[in-house]
């Protein structure tokens, strides 16, 4: 037994969406990351956590020069504009993230030169063949008309833009020693089966892991919007040793500041990184090795969800199917937005949106389901009641199937929420809001209003009591989800405050 002791700090709760390439305004698939990692944020702090919520803009490399040669302005122009085009977004989806980090910042650049420097400190103690980072000729194939990197390797490729042979090219590089870190990572993968998520996207990595690591460049001579290697600037970091990075600078690594000192001792490692399936290899091959190498901890989970899909079919601008989040949420509302994307997509993997899906969800769910619950109810309290129905003495008409419900579902949102099983914590809220549903249409509290008995006027209070409870108990565990409606309800209820 432990004696008892002062109140400890918070537990920390430490989680980044992918940083956003900003060479283009964000679609839904975007959002849905960012409202997903809003929901498990909420939720966290719900339950007692100092939650840091990193998101941010990745402005660097040849797609974003080539952006800004199209349109005529500097690279910086177009990110400026593209970023403050990511934080409006945030900010109309009522995204609470406590942290914004681009990479053309001056903190970040610090951030990147110091994860190198250390490393490179640490390669002075280490044999040659175990130096993490090494200088040496990179080959590969390069379209001089789309300054663009085709392939890593000297083999004939066609440039996957304009489709014309692209050169062969040879320039020294930095390299990461990533063929070292197999062992460490299989390891990794074994030891702490919950760092990759979900457990057959770990299957995936592990596999590819096994068939052997290549060594990666992570400089380049040919771009010149990047950072410059420390020391030798003629050599910019090439795309990921830069972008991870994002997720230490973002709360304080390498900056002067004591704060900001403390904020990194505090929130490091993060305990979630959640991205999207596409570049799970970069989180869960390369980024911990670049923290091994430098003697980092390790960040405690990679979360990989699927892909959304428009209609059917992948998103992409040449096909003119790419949904956007502005025009939804100006007709809905954020909420619907948000319930239709958590409650439809089974987290993990693939989901569809379709337009149409969405409004039937919305009507079903939020307009006739819960907003038509809620609009009865406290019409009822207000005209049999005045607005103030009295509380029920404990263990008179109370209805113990609602509070089973009621117990259940709270019960079954913690455990979904704990393996992020969005729809499932969904559902279990929605089916309290059925219980109640069917409580009111079976006790039918107009019919109690119209006796004389008084007995029935005790039963009505009980009704309304009940149901009015049940809903401020919605409000709380649907609250992450749909914040907006929740505090809505949560006033209408006549409760004080912030719901959280
Ligand atoms: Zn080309």
């Amino acid at each position: 037994m432990s004696p008892p002791s002062a109140p400890k700090d918070k537990p920390k709760f430490y989680l980044t969406t992918p940083i956003y390439y900003a060479n283009s305004r964000p679609h839904v698939g975007s959002a849905y990351t960012t409202i997903v990692c809003d929901v498990i944020a909420r939720y966290k702090r719900m339950c007692g956590y100092d939650v840091a919520y990193l998101t941010g803009t990745d402005e660097h490399g040849v797609n974003i020069e080539r952006a800004a040669e199209a349109k005529g302005i500097t690279p910086q122009q177009l990110v400026d504009a593209n970023e403050a085009i990511f934080r409006d977004l945030w900010k109309l989806l009522g995204i609470t993230h406590t942290d914004f980090i681009r990479t053309t910042s001056a903190e970040h650049a610090r951030a990147v030169e110091k994860l190198v420097l250390r490393t490179l400190e640490l390669d002075r103690g280490r044999p040659d063949a175990e130096k993490a980072i090494y200088k040496a000729k990179y080959e590969g194939r390069y379209c001089i008309y789309d300054n663009l990197y085709v392939s890593d390797t000297p083999e004939p490729a066609n440039c996957p833009t304009c489709g014309r042979d692209a050169e062969l090219i040879s320039e020294e590089n930095y390299f990461f020693r990533l063929s070292a870190y197999q062992g460490k990572l299989l390891e990794l993968y074994k030891n702490h089966p919950e760092f990759i998520q979900p457990d057959f996207r770990r299957n995936e990595v592990r596999s590819f892991v096994e068939s052997g690591l290549k060594d990666v460049s992570i400089s380049r001579k040919t771009i010149k919007w990047g950072i410059p290697w420390p020391g030798d600037p003629e050599h910019v970091f090439y795309v990921w040793y830069d972008a991870l990075t994002s997720y230490m600078s973002g709360i304080g690594y390498a900056s002067e500041s004591k704060k900001d000192e403390e904020k990194f001792a505090k929130f490091w490692p993060a305990d979630l990184h959640m991205i999207g399936k596409e570049i799970i290899r970069f989180h869960a091959v390369y980024w911990p090795a670049f923290l091994m190498a430098a003697e980092l901890p390790l960040p405690k989970q990679i979360f990989a969800h699927g892909w959304l899909l428009f209609e059917q079919e992948k998103m992409s601008k040449s096909k003119g199917n790419v949904a956007y989040p502005e025009p939804i949420v100006k007709v809905l509302g954020n909420d619907a937005l948000r319930y239709y994307l958590l409650r439809e997509v089974v987290f993990g993997q693939d989901g569809n949106f379709s337009r149409e899906a969405l409004i039937t969800r919305y009507n079903a769910d939020l307009a006739n389901g819960l907003g038509n619950l809620a609009s009865r109810t406290l019409a009822m309290i207000e005209k049999y009641f005045a607005g103030d129905v009295p509380a029920i003495p404990e263990g008179s008409h109370q209805k113990v199937e609602v509070q089973q419900v009621a117990s259940a579902a709270l019960q079954a949102v913690g455990q979904h929420m704990a393996s992020y099983n969005f729809s499932g914590a969904v559902q279990a809220i929605w089916q309290l809001v059925g219980a109640v549903d069917q409580y009111i249409a079976e006790s039918k509290p107009w019919k109690l209003a119209e006796s004389s008995d008084p007995e029935d006027r005790k039963k009505l209070g009980a009704v309304l009591w009940t149901a009015g409870q049940a809903l401020r108990f919605v409000s709380i565990l649907a609250h992450p989800f749909i914040p907006e409606s929740t505090q809505q309800l949560w006033d209408r209820l006549g409760q004080s405050g912030r719901v959280a």
